[in-house]
């Protein structure tokens, strides 16, 4: 367990992750730590609510001085309603994952997990000009879905277990990038996955397939050496994909690589001016990771 050096005491700024279960959440672990090398007196804490509590624990967080909060699933969508101001890319997205609460009692909503997949990728190769597949069309897909359209891909194709969340999402990324990158809704079906991988350079998992077991959607005999995979889960850190990703020699990203970078913005939202540590927050994380608590 690491131990906090500094003390906690009346002046101590209040951050928290807020969801419906957050006992097993990583965020308190990557934000404490890059607090505590930050030097900044900031803790950060976990926070639940029942879902028809909401509003009460949001104006509750404002009320009670609470500086900033990470939401996680499954209020992203919901919790826009509470905020006095969305910023764009929060909007174009359609949902919200960290909160700002100002002095002025203003509650800002954002989203960090956009940028922070391409932050992730882009340590490894460019976007711009490749093709895309990506599993996946819930929360976590549309903010990736809209970024790549930021990082002006070619291609994306959505292969979703529910087609219509697939369908939807392609029309909106279409219409939002003035119809300059190609879209392609598809059936999470071995044939269709198999198709469209002859004309993929990236592949990302947003599905929630594959967390804390050994579940794949792809394996290694569709994937090529050529490819990169980012499986945006990360628990386990070295997924069931990465692993089949890996056999064949393709570029793998954990996931806890894009939570980290979630988390770097998040500070740098929420205290304004600091340069948190990738470094720093990845030891926490594989500590405690390695550790057995995950
Ligand atoms: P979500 O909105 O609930 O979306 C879940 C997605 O997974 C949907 O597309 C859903 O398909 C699909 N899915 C679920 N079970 C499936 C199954 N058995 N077979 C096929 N598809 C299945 O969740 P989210 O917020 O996008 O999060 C998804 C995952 O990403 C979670 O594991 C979360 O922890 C992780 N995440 C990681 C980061 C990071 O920084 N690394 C950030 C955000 C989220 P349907 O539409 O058909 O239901």
């Amino acid at each position: 367990m690491r131990k906090r050096r500094w003390k906690i005491d009346g002046q101590t700024k209040v951050f928290a992750v807020f969801g419906q279960s957050v006992r097993h959440s990583l965020s308190p672990t990557i934000h404490n730590a890059s607090f505590e090398d930050l030097g900044v007196n900031c803790v950060f804490i976990g926070l639940s609510s029942s879902q028809y509590r909401l509003e009460t624990a949001i104006k509750g967080m404002a009320e009670l001085g609470i500086k900033g909060a990470a939401i996680i699933i499954p209020y992203k969508v919901e919790v826009m309603k509470y905020c006095t101001e969305i910023d764009l890319m929060a909007r174009q997205i359609g949902a919200v994952n960290t909160i700002e609460f100002r002095e002025d009692h203003s509650i800002i909503g954002h989203n960090t997990d956009a940028e922070a997949s391409a932050r992730a990728i882009l340590e490894v190769r460019p976007m711009e000009g490749s093709h895309i597949l990506l599993l996946g069309a819930g929360g976590a897909a549309r903010a990736i879905a809209f970024q790549t359209g930021i990082e002006r891909v070619k291609s994306l194709t959505i292969a979703n277990r529910t087609l219509d969340k697939a369908v939807e999402l392609c029309e909106q990324i279409s219409d939002t990038f003035d119809h300059q990158i190609k879209t392609k809704p598809i059936a999470l079906s071995i044939v269709e996955l198999k198709h469209a991988l002859r004309q993929t350079d990236i592949v990302i998992n947003t599905t929630s397939v594959g967390m804390d077991s050994k579940d794949t959607l792809l394996t290694s005999n569709m994937l090529r050496p050529d490819m990169t995979v980012l499986d945006i889960v990360y628990t386990p850190y070295q997924t069931k994909l990465l692993q089949e990703a890996e056999k064949v020699g393709a570029k793998t990203i954990p996931g806890a690589n894009m939570l980290i970078y979630q988390a770097i913005e998040q500070e740098r939202i929420w205290l304004k001016g600091v340069k948190p540590s990738f470094k720093v927050m990845k030891n926490a994380l594989m500590e405690e990771l390695e550790g057995g608590r995950r």
